[in-house]
């Protein structure tokens, strides 16, 4: 089962700069890193710096709408600045079911290779 939505993360510390990550975007309310085991040749995670209980998608309320899409947009610079300009893939992973991990909410920016569909 998903731990409590207020539960602290690995991810504080990558925002608190007290453990290391390869930094590639970075304003007052959003961090994007580069993940520590890629997926594909570029594999960056983009994250609100405020979690307020946004564990996952599935946690989110209204009040999440505007970092929502300044998360989904932060993705599109991201994915422009990474020379993407042939297309990518952004992942949400939900819950135990949709192989969730970190339980602070984080949008996959995979590229740099040919993707397939459907997924695993
Ligand atoms: P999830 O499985 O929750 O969708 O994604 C979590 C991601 O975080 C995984 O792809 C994993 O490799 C990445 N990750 C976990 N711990 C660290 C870390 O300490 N540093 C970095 N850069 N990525 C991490």
């Amino acid at each position: 089962a998903a731990p409590p939505s207020d539960s602290p993360t690995i991810f504080d510390k990558i925002i608190k700069k007290e453990i290391p990550s390869a930094v590639v975007f970075e304003d007052d309310k959003v961090l994007a890193f580069r993940d520590i085991s890629p997926q594909a040749p570029t594999h960056i995670l983009i994250i609100p710096k405020v979690k307020d209980g946004l564990s996952g998608l599935s946690k989110a309320e209204e009040r999440h709408c505007e970092i929502l899409g300044r998360l989904l947009y932060t993705a599109k610079l991201v994915a422009k600045q990474e020379g993407l300009e042939d297309g990518f893939r952004i992942v949400i992973n939900d819950g135990p079911s949709g192989c969730q991990s970190v339980y602070h909410l984080h949008i996959h920016l995979l590229g740099g290779r040919q993707m397939n569909w459907p997924p695993g």
